[in-house]
């Protein structure tokens, strides 16, 4: 059976055309028809492959605005709480469901006032943030028929597990369960089979089309000294193109991003000292294009999907071998042609070799 965008109803087809979304990518197509048959689900999806509407579509197809709480999004990180609730806004558009996200690093005072004056029908979380304003009783899921585990991986990877365990205990049984994760590892195996219906269908997609397109470029230098003039040379040479510069810690970013100003650069940064808004605040000027720079440390950048990104440089190659490649997947989104620069000096040696193994490993799989 062939899923197409014209068997939703009318309100998520114009909203849909509102997105510019005209043909349902791999995984949507796999995961949507069954989702709406209501199956409990796995899928194997990156971010970049179209996996939020793959879950949004029939979240929204089988809400209404009438009915309280229907489903419960959960995300490991705060931005990609913004960036799923945005998309579930657009496609509910004319539906006019209340989608809201709560995350840690904002007010709890505002969550409470929020949820005083209305009840969201599809609500976005972090792990922290939900488990206590549902410990506060703030939410009502007694209508809850959705319940979707977003990154699945990096949720365990975060140590989430508990608040997340603790989340799940409180939902009404009978609910549709959605689990997304870029890698199925043991543990998540064993995550989902302990809370998805036996029947539960696994989706993964993974085509040609689909693979990111990304040059890997390996610049050898004899010091890490030299570092910092290579990366404005290669600034340089790609003055119009937007620019993630990875970096290893909080104070490189810091120092890193104040040293490109320092030689004209229009630069941001973005790191775990950052306000919720000031990172808030980086990322939209960056997605607007207004700063073409942002220097940045791994755990502020998680999940993120930002448009446009051309070039990725490794300041610092990662000990963690898989942060390399959730590094390097920031550019290449959905077919596009991505650069990712790495600048190797002789101590960066031994990681370098980790990241040839896993890659190994990787197209072995
Ligand atoms: P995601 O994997 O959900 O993070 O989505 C990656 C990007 O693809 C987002 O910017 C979406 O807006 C976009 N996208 C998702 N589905 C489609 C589609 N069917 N057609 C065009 N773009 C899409």
């Amino acid at each position: 059976m062939d899923f197409s965008f014209s068997q939703l109803s009318l309100p998520l087809q114009r909203a849909l055309r509102d997105m510019g979304f005209e043909k349902p990518t791999p995984i949507q197509k796999e995961a949507i028809p069954l989702a709406l048959k209501g199956y409990d689900l796995l899928g194997q999806a990156a971010t970049g492959t179209g996996k939020t509407a793959a879950f949004g579509i029939p979240i929204v197809e089988g809400s209404d605005k009438g009915e309280g709480t229907t489903a419960l999004i959960m995300t490991p990180t705060r931005e990609l709480a913004l960036q799923v609730k945005e998309q579930l806004y657009l496609l509910s558009k004319y539906k006019g469901l209340k989608v809201y996200s709560f995350y840690g690093g904002t007010s709890v005072q505002r969550d409470l006032e929020l949820l005083w004056k209305t009840t969201p029908n599809v609500v976005v979380g972090t792990p922290g943030r939900m488990k206590d304003l549902m410990m506060r009783g703030l939410f009502n899921f007694d209508n809850l028929r959705y319940f979707v585990l977003d990154e699945a991986d990096r949720m365990l990877d975060m140590g989430f597990i508990e608040d997340i365990e603790w989340i799940i205990s409180q939902l009404p049984k009978n609910r549709q369960n959605l689990f997304f994760s870029a890698t199925i590892d043991e543990k998540v195996e064993e995550l989902a089979k302990r809370h998805l219906r036996k029947d539960y269908k696994f989706v993964k997609v993974i085509t040609e089309e689909l693979k990111p397109k990304i040059e890997e470029r390996l610049i050898r230098l004899s010091s890490s000294g030299q570092k910092l003039s290579e990366l404005e040379k290669i600034l340089k040479d790609h003055l119009l193109e937007k620019v993630i510069v990875f970096v290893k810690t909080k104070k490189d970013a810091k120092d890193i991003a104040e040293e490109l100003k320092r030689r004209g650069f229009n630069v941001v940064s973005l790191h775990g000292d950052m306000t919720q808004r000031q990172r808030e605040n980086s990322l939209r000027l960056f997605r607007e294009g207004k700063v073409r720079i942002v220097v940045a440390t791994d755990v502020a950048s998680r999940g993120l999907d930002i448009k446009g990104v051309s070039l990725v440089v490794n300041y610092h190659i990662p000990e963690d071998p898989e942060v390399y490649i959730h590094r390097i997947g920031r550019t290449g989104r959905i077919g596009n042609y991505g650069k990712a620069y790495s600048l190797v000096s002789p101590e960066d040696t031994k990681a370098l070799w980790r990241i040839k193994k896993l890659k190994e490993q990787n197209a072995k799989a």
